[in-house]
Order: structure tokens, then sequence, then C-alpha cells
């Protein structure tokens, strides 16, 4: 393999690149449309397309895409190739500055939450210059937002980076307060953990559901599965590993800085996690990471599964977003520094982040919810559906010492005065330690653990940076006028910890306890997708979003629609895919194999004296009686389902899949894995989890 430094960005129009091949004049505009969000005019665009163009030719790039992220969840490209006709009937190279900033995809089909009248249904693409082109399967790609004619957010990039723009605001005044004038910038890093299943491409074939649906709707728990945790960092096998460095060498090329591969807790589960890098990078970067792997696994003779609970029983996957603010100075608010200053943006940085997790819960929980993440938030292996905080016992000692005014152990009978004392040593918490709770703070960031493994890191990055800019134009309005700094920061912190002290826990999240604590605490615990999605119209998120300009109202009412939509979209494919499988296949199957069981039993009977087979006849009898219930099963499934269309607006149709169409589900999925647990292997129809799980050697 190439060393890495050789190939790392090759394929990427960064900012070495940009450097060395554009015009000075121009690279400076382009350097000032990236800080400042400049428009680029027309002329410094035709330059630096044209630049573009001869570099991606040169890497061997036929065609030119934008590359965006419409609301599906995945990314979306359409190809156009860069060459233009001229007269003697012969082809030139064309880029244009027109052509680099905006662009006209035929996106009807997209998901617009009824943003987009059909009349008007293409809406457009337009250049992100903050984030860097790159080349992919020969195809220059350039990150782009997708927006609608009226400039609504068709897109999940749009929204990301007004709320980059609404914290780099409040957080400016914030460092303007602390006299850090050479500050020019306020910035989000982010480092999402990736975690994903490998399994083998020909038992993957044959499973009809992970096909259709990315998970398993039947299937009986394995002999072996998690339980001997020997998998957990274990040895990466051979085939994995170099499914790993090819993902590793694939990535590097584009400049995603994959860092530490792992094995994760259940069999087949591995972790990928980058390089922090600042928020929408980090988003783009992370769309690429879960399209290359896909790519890659399939080179490989392997799928990729991205769902978050591809297996029923075994641990389900997620996607850690680490986060933390700072500088373009280089300061990080969140690392507790050493000198009274830096602890004071600390401690009020924490203080933002603990009341925006308070406030906002409820959007929190709904950037994290889907169909698939319902399979895993709450159940006894992930973190709750209840939002908290986790700080460690000694951060949350200091804050209790702060905010009853008493002397913190070890500081010496003096209190602790913000701005005036550094702040005590406390042990930081920078690991795993406790991986029940779903928003952990750890050492220089915090760590939110919701998100589902296939999700676009972009909802909850928005969610988080608007919430804590809020949090921050608050503090903001009451200290800029103030007479005396110091202490009215000291009150400042002592009355949010006072308010918002409810949503930190330190405990086990798993437990009934908690979630009866949390209850008299007032937490929230939303289930479910559906139970959640209502909050994202309430008046108070309304008030959030358009007032730091992140979303307008007909924005939020849209996506609250799509969620909703694709919510019974998912649910309905799922129940259709049981159904199929279990007419055509698994009840089949059975009946013949009861079939065979009967013509033994007759033959048996007919050659001895005996009249009892044990084994036939126990067998045929508690088989029938399972494959009847399967079959009632099925058709009460298909009932739900049909009663599915007489149910009218999109909400009720959405509580209408959870509590008939997926209670059927579970239901028949019941009756079907007792009976895949008699069934000899060869007659059942579909590979097994234990197939499934250790089909990579
Ligand atoms: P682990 O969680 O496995 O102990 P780390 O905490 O070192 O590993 O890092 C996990 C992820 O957090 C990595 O993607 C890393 O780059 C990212 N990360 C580390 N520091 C920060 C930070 N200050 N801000 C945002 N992300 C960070
Ligand atoms: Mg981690």
């Amino acid at each position: 393999m190439a060393k890495i430094s050789e190939i790392f960005g090759v394929n990427v129009f960064n900012d070495d690149v940009m450097k060395e091949r554009l015009p000075k004049e121009t690279y400076k505009q382009v350097q000032l449309t990236i800080q400042t969000g400049k428009r680029l005019n027309d002329e410094a665009a035709r330059i630096v397309a044209n630049a573009m163009k001869d570099w991606a030719i040169e890497k061997g790039a036929t065609h030119f895409t934008h590359w965006f992220q419409p609301m599906t969840g995945v990314t979306a490209e359409k190809h156009d190739s860069f060459i233009s006709p001229v007269d003697s009937g012969n082809v030139i190279m064309e880029f244009s500055g027109k052509e680099l900033v905006r662009g006209e995809p035929d996106a009807s089909s997209f998901p617009s939450g009824g943003l987009r009248a059909t009349f008007e249904a293409r809406g457009y693409t337009a250049w992100d210059p903050t984030s860097y082109a790159f080349i992919k399967d020969n195809v220059l790609c350039i990150p782009t937002a997708f927006c609608s004619y009226g400039g609504e957010a068709l897109d999940k990039k749009t929204p990301l980076l007004r709320s980059m723009d609404a914290l780099n605001r409040e957080g400016l005044r914030i460092t303007k307060l602390f006299g850090l004038d050479d500050v020019k910038r306020i910035v989000t890093s982010v480092g999402p953990e990736q975690e994903y299943f490998l399994i083998d491409k020909s038992v993957y074939n044959q499973r009809q559901d992970l096909v259709y649906t990315g998970r398993t709707v039947f299937g009986a728990k394995p002999v072996k599965g998690q339980e001997l945790d020997d998998h957990y960092f274990g040895t990466i096998k051979p085939r994995v590993k170099a499914f790993m460095s090819d993902l590793d060498e694939e990535l590097w090329k584009m400049g995603v800085l994959a860092k530490t591969e792992h094995n994760e807790v259940a069999p087949a589960q591995h972790e990928l996690a980058p390089i922090y890098t600042t928020g929408n990078l980090a988003a783009d970067h992370n769309q690429l990471m879960m399209e290359t792997m896909q790519k890659v696994a399939s080179r490989h003779g392997m799928v990729c599964l991205l769902h978050e609970k591809p297996f029923a029983g075994v641990n389900g996957s997620g996607k850690h977003n680490n986060w933390s603010i700072g500088t373009d100075t280089g300061l990080n608010f969140l690392d507790p520094g050493e000198t009274p200053a830096e602890n004071a943006i600390f401690l009020l940085t924490l203080c933002a982040v603990i009341q925006a997790v308070d406030d906002y819960q409820d959007m929190l929980r709904i950037s994290v919810a889907s169909p698939g993440n319902d399979h895993r938030l709450g159940a006894n292996e992930a973190p709750p559906a209840i939002v908290s905080i986790f700080l460690g016992t000694e951060l949350e000692e200091i804050l209790d010492a702060i905010e009853s005014g008493t002397a913190y152990v070890g500081q010496e009978r003096e209190l602790l005065k913000i701005g005036v004392h550094a702040l005590p040593r406390f042990a930081r918490d920078t690991t795993d330690r406790n991986r029940t709770s779903p928003f952990a703070f750890t050492g220089n960031k915090f760590e939110f653990r919701m998100p589902g493994s296939s999700a676009s890191i972009s909802g909850v990055n928005v969610v988080l940076n608007t919430a804590v800019a809020e949090s921050l134009r608050q503090y903001a309005d009451e200290l800029e006028g103030s007479e005396d700094f110091e202490s009215d920061l000291q009150a400042l912190i002592r009355r949010v910890i006072h308010d918002h002290k409810r949503i930190i826990f330190n405990g086990n999240g798993y437990t009934d306890e908690w979630v009866e604590e949390a209850g008299r605490r007032g937490l929230l615990n939303l289930r479910t997708t559906p139970e959640a999605l209502p909050y994202y119209v309430s008046d108070k998120n309304v008030a959030l979003f358009t007032r730091h300009k992140v979303y307008t109202r007909a924005e939020m009412e849209a996506r609250y629609e799509i969620h909703l939509e694709h919510y019974c979209k998912v649910l309905n494919i799922e129940a259709l895919t049981m159904i199929d499988m279990s007419r055509r296949h698994i009840l089949p199957a059975v009946s013949k194999y009861i079939h065979e069981l009967s013509d033994t039993a007759l033959a048996v009977q007919s050659l001895t004296t005996s009249a009892v087979c044990a084994f036939e006849q126990e067998q045929i009898a508690e088989m029938s009686g399972l494959l009847s219930d399967a079959f009632r099963k099925t058709k009460n499934l298909d009932a739900a389902l049909f009663g599915a269309k007489s149910v009218s607006g999109s909400q009720e149709l959405a509580d209408y899949y959870r509590d008939r169409v997926f209670t059927a589900m579970q239901e028949l999925r019941i009756s079907v894995d007792t009976l895949e647990t008699m069934t000899p292997s060869d007659v059942w129809p579909f590979p097994s989890y234990g197939e499934l799980l250790f089909s990579v050697k």
C-alpha cells in the first residue's frame, strides 16, 4: 500500500491545489467566499471552474456532478460529461463558471413535503465552496446545497450551513465579551464514529428482507451470539482487514480522515472513526464514508449493512456524534483550561449545552427518530429514548458547589469564583465509561450517542448548533450591558445550573428506575418516531429555528410531513416483505416438511407393530399448530395493511402503522421464528442468523 502522505487528499481540490492553480487574486476571492459566505463573482467562478476542470481531467475525470443531500437520506448526483461539441464536428472539454455555481437537476421526485409545487418541480443546486470538490470514480463531485426556486431548503446541507452561521453569530458575541478580539469565526468540530455490519454477499442475496429492507424481518436467535463478548476489539479477520485497508485508502484519497477501525460488540459488527473536522465537512465525509463502505464491501464479495438493527436480539448500529465548539484561532470552549478566564468560557459553554439539551430534548430526539432507530433506542444496548447528559461525578460535584455557593471538596475553604479562580482539577472522563448515557461529556467534547447508523449527521448537528446558539444568544443579551461582568457571569451560571440540572444524570440509563426518575424530573420519554414527530412543529421549536433563520415554518412543516411519510413507507415495505416471505416461502416449506413427516410416520407404522411414532407425531401436532398460527397472523398483517388505506391524515397514518401494522408484524414474527427452530436447516428457505452473522470467515 502506498504511503498515506502520498495518497491523502490526492483526489481533492483542496486549499493547496487552489493555491497552486488559481491566480493570486482569484484564490483570495475564493478564500473570502469560504470564510464569509460572500458570493463569488462570475469572472472568478469562471476561472475556478476552468482550473477545476483541468485538474480533474488530468486525474482522469470525464464527468462532473453536483453532489447533494436530498431528504431521502442518501446523496444524489447526476453526471454530465465535460464534452461540448464544436463546429468542426469535434468536441472540447468544457466546464463553465455557471455550471460550477448552479445546477438544475431534474429532481422532481425528491421528497419536498409539499414545498415544491409540481409546476416548478425542478429546484436547483448551489455550490458550497466551504466543502472541497473531489473526484470519485472519474467524476468531479461538487458539493452543493439543494433548494426550491422560492429558496426553501430541500436538502440536509442548507440548514446545517445556516445553523453554523447562527452559532457563529451568537458565539462571536460571547468571545467579544471575553475580550477575544482576534477571533474571526466560531467553528464546530465533529467526529462521527460509524458502526456497521459486514456479511457475505452470497447469504445476503438469499435474504429477501435484507435486500428490500436492509434488516431481517424474521430470524431465530443464533446458537452463539455476542454473549461471550469475544468479538469486541477482537482480532480482525483477514477478509475484513483487507476490506478495511482498501476502504481507508479510498477514503484518504478523497480527503476523508479515516482513523481507527475495530470490531464492535456483535459478531460481524465493526466501527470506523474519522479524525474530527468542521461540522459541514464532517457531514459530507460521513455520507462519502457510508457510500464508499458499501462499494468497497461489494468489491470484496461482502455487503455492508448500515441499518440500525439488521438483526433482532443482536446489538444494533449507531453513530456517535462527537461535537465541540471553538474558534478559528484554535480555542476549544469545551476544553477546561488552566486559567480562570479559560475556565469561565468553559463553564459558560457547558451551561449553554446543558440548557440547550434540556430545552430542546424533543428536537434532539426527533433528530434521531427513524423507523430503523426505533428498534434501538430504549432497547437495553443503546441509549434510552430519554435524553439526558452525563458529566461524570466530579464535574457534577463542581457544578453543585457553584450552584449552592459551597466550597468544593479539595478547594481550600474558598468559594469558587468564576473568572477569578481556576477550576479544581477533575478527572476527565475521556472514556466510554458510561455507555448508557445518550449525551456524554468526554473530556473536551460532547458525544451524542443516539443517532442511528444509517442517518445523515446533518440533522443532529442542526439541532445542536441552533439550540446552543439560542443559549448563547440569551447569555450575550444578559451580559452585554453588564456593569460587573464577573459577578453577573457567576450569577448567570448558578442560575442555569439550578434551572437545568434535571437533565444531568450519571447513573445507568438502561434501568426501569431511571425511566421512573426521569418521569419525576419531567423529562420526555418519546419511545417511537410517531410519538416524537409532532414536537417538530410545536410553537417553541418553530420559534427557535425561525429566530435563528435555520428553518422557516413552511420548511419545518414540510420536514415533519416528509418524516411521517417516510415512516409509513418503510413499515409498509417491511410488512409486504414479511407477507411475501411467509406466503411464498415459509408456509409452503413448513407444510411440505409436515407432509414428509406424515409420510415417514405412516411408513414406520406400516412396517412396525408400534402405533406410536413419538417424534413425528408430536412434531406434526406442534408444527401444524404453529403453521396455522403463522398463516392466520399473515392474514392479520395483510388486513392491517389494507386497513391503512382508510386512515386519513399523515400523523394518524403513522400512528396506525405503529399500533396496528407493526404490532401485527411482531406477532407474525414470533410464530415464524419458533417454526424456524423446529425446521431442518436444509428445508428452511432462508439462511439462518448463524449463517449470516458468521458468514465472513
Ligand atoms: P473514543 O470515543 O473511541 O474513546 P475518541 O474520544 O478519541 O475515541 O474519539 C472519538 C471521535 O471523537 C473521533 O472521531 C475523534 O476525532 C472525535 N473527537 C476527538 N476530539 C474531538 C473534539 N474536540 N471535537 C469533536 N470531535 C472530537
Ligand atoms: Mg467514542
